[in-house]
């Protein structure tokens, strides 16, 4: 992988890290616009996104004119088979074990060998949020270009209206233990085949996606879908969410 990435004329690697979410394609795209050179796009898919992510990023790609690598290392199906457990609010290995172990891996080999400038999606209107910071590690400069721009999440959004660009109602994991009830029923309806394969995981490792006490409704997934079959849908559920989904892990919605 590290020999694909091109060096800037100011002899530093400048990789930009997307998810495919609403901020890193609107700073991808931007970037290129106004501060334009050799830049490096690079995603950390977990193999268990839906196809409409792989269809964007190829779309982003096109309109950048480069090529976006990715550089996991491992899947999401790969560890819970390894592990023999799911990943839930308790046991978070996934975001950490898929996307931020080998990006960092991958910025401590570039930076071996020349500096590196990491461009982060992070808003102007999320200060709070420290996000990906790997300005602990020699080499790395990190650089928030939408901080820098004053771009609130407004500004993401007319930004990418003015350029036509749509961003799938998902850029996450499938199956993620963070989803919402709605996020469920609309995998369960237009997935089916993903739903029954998440259920097989569930008994195969004998743990749950879901977690007790988040709603009202059925934990396991085998039980969850049984009251949808019985046409129990969670209130707006066809609705809800839709243009909205915010309660994803930032890292892997970025
Ligand atoms: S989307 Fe969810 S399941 Fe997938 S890596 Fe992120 S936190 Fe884990």
């Amino acid at each position: 992988m590290n020999e694909l990435m091109k060096i800037g004329d100011d002899g530093k690697y400048h990789i930009v890290a997307m998810s495919g979410g609403k901020d890193s394609t609107a700073m991808a795209l931007r970037l290129n616009e106004v501060e334009p050179r050799e830049y490096n796009y690079v995603f950390t898919p977990t193999g268990d996104e839906l196809p409409e992510l792989f269809e964007h990023i190829n779309r982003v790609s096109e309109m950048l004119g480069k090529k976006i690598y990715p550089i996991s290392k491992v899947s999401l199906r790969g560890l819970i088979k390894k592990q023999n457990a799911l990943p839930n609010f308790r046991m978070r290995w996934c975001t950490r074990m898929i996307k931020i172990i080998p990006y960092r891996e991958f910025l401590a080999k570039l930076s071996a060998t020349a500096p590196v400038v990491s461009y982060v999606g992070l808003r102007h209107d999320e200060q709070g949020r420290a996000g990906m910071a790997y300005a602990d590690m020699d080499g790395i400069e990190m650089d928030f270009p939408m901080r820098r721009w004053g771009w609130g999440e407004g500004d993401v959004w007319n930004y990418l209206g003015k350029i036509n660009v749509r961003i799938p109602e998902r850029t996450d994991c499938a199956r993620c233990y963070h989803q919402r009830l709605g996020e469920w029923w609309r995998l369960w309806k237009n997935h089916p085949d993903i739903f029954q394969d998440a259920i097989d995981q569930e008994d195969e490792t004998g743990h749950t996606f879901r977690t007790k006490g988040r709603d009202t409704w059925p934990i396991k997934l085998v039980d969850l879908r049984e009251k949808f079959n019985e046409g129990h849908a969670p209130r707006n559920s066809r609705e809800m969410d839709l243009f909205n989904h915010t309660g994803g892990c930032r890292v892997c919605t970025l």
